[in-house]
């Protein structure tokens, strides 16, 4: 997953505020006057007027602070990450291509025979990219994305979660073309009845099982986008809404190349040549995207640290005075940066795969 903060979006709304709308916003909100809301809730429902100014049917009945919350903290524009981002997953790229971006962007030409599952499911170790395939999605399809992590609905909205589900896919529909990333979906949609499973964590679920059923032959343009390290939590049921289910595995040997080499050229800090970077990879084995991302930070600090030791002060330190990073740069990098997945777990996404995947 990413941070939280990442994805607070400074975006600039694309529908008309004609700043006259404030009657009919609280109109809509039944039995709340103007007063009850504060500034920063009541600009956000403005954006969220269709052209009439008036708050759309499906948010009526929502809380306006959770409307304002999903539209803060959980809404971006623009995420930034663009496929040529993203090292390797070609076949997942190719996949994701047909099956949402395609769709998204034409959607008269995606319909009857055509239409497109509303449900994917990017399943695989950690730090292999998943997320930013959901954002390059959004990117590429230029959809609104909207970011949650289940984790944080099932501990922080304790008791609220089903009301948040419900305004999440109400803003969704408000905002298409939409594409909703539920990091950590396990955690959500787990089949595994803890013991004190919460009967407001129940409720959730349901709530997001029906949201999920609904878009199902309506013409939304919403897709969902679940990601997992642990897709053998899931249930029949959450299965059968993420019709698709992409492996995302671990970089190859040449994906791992690129990161290495993508990494330093954007910072000018490259200069290796291929036997090195050969020697690289064959001491990454079994290292995730984000594993090799820690590795080239640390390597990175090898020539710092080495002006550092000569004795020239970090205050007077020049950008010449540092060589640039080395093959031994990443040998000592090697030993603080280890791969964070094991052997033994790749054997279960590959055996869930077998059965559960989409391998086409
Ligand atoms: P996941 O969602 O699978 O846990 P992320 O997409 O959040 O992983 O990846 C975490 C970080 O690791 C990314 O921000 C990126 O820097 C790096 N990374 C992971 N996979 C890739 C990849 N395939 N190509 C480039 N960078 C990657």
């Amino acid at each position: 997953g990413f941070s939280r903060r990442g994805i607070r979006g400074n975006f600039i709304p694309p529908i008309r505020s004609n700043g006259n709308n404030m009657g009919n916003i609280t109109k809509s909100i039944a039995g709340k006057g103007e007063d009850a809301l504060d500034d920063s809730t009541k600009r956000c429902l403005e954006l969220l007027c269709g052209a009439d100014g008036e708050l759309p049917e499906k948010l009526r009945n929502l809380e306006p602070r959770l409307i304002e919350h999903i539209s803060n903290e959980i809404m971006d524009q623009d995420p930034n990450v663009r496929w040529d981002d993203i090292a390797g997953l070609e076949h997942a790229k190719k996949c994701v291509t047909e099956m949402v971006i395609w769709p998204l962007l034409r959607p008269d030409i995606f319909k009857g025979c055509r239409s497109p599952g509303r449900g994917l499911l990017l399943f695989g170790p950690p730090g292999t990219g998943k997320t930013m395939i959901g954002k390059a999605i959004a990117g590429e399809a230029k959809a609104t994305f909207f970011y949650i992590s289940a984790s944080s609905l099932t501990s922080k909205w304790i008791g609220e979660g089903e009301k948040l589900v419900r305004a999440l896919f109400g803003v969704a529909s408000c905002r298409q073309p939409a594409v909703i990333f539920v990091d950590e979906i396990d955690s959500l949609l787990s089949q595994r009845k803890s013991e004190g499973e919460h009967e407001s964590s129940r409720r959730m679920k349901t709530q997001f099982l029906i949201e999920m059923e609904g878009f199902d032959g309506g013409n939304e343009q919403v897709l969902l986008i679940g990601a997992t390290n642990r897709p053998q939590e899931l249930d029949e049921a959450a299965r059968r809404r993420l019709t698709k289910r992409l492996y995302i595995p671990l970089p190859t040997s040449d994906a791992r190349a690129w990161i290495i080499k993508n990494l330093l050229e954007k910072d000018g800090l490259f200069d290796l040549s291929l036997e090195d970077i050969d020697a690289i990879c064959k001491l990454t084995d079994g290292y995730s995207g984000s594993d090799m991302k820690n590795l080239v930070k640390d390597a990175s600090m090898g020539p710092l640290r080495e002006a550092l030791r000569q004795g020239i002060e970090i205050t007077n330190l020049k950008k010449d005075d540092m060589r640039p990073v080395t093959l031994q740069d990443f040998e000592n990098a090697l030993h603080e940066v280890r791969a964070s997945v094991s052997l033994n777990e790749l054997g279960i996404y590959e055996e869930w795969n077998k059965q559960f995947g989409s391998l086409s």
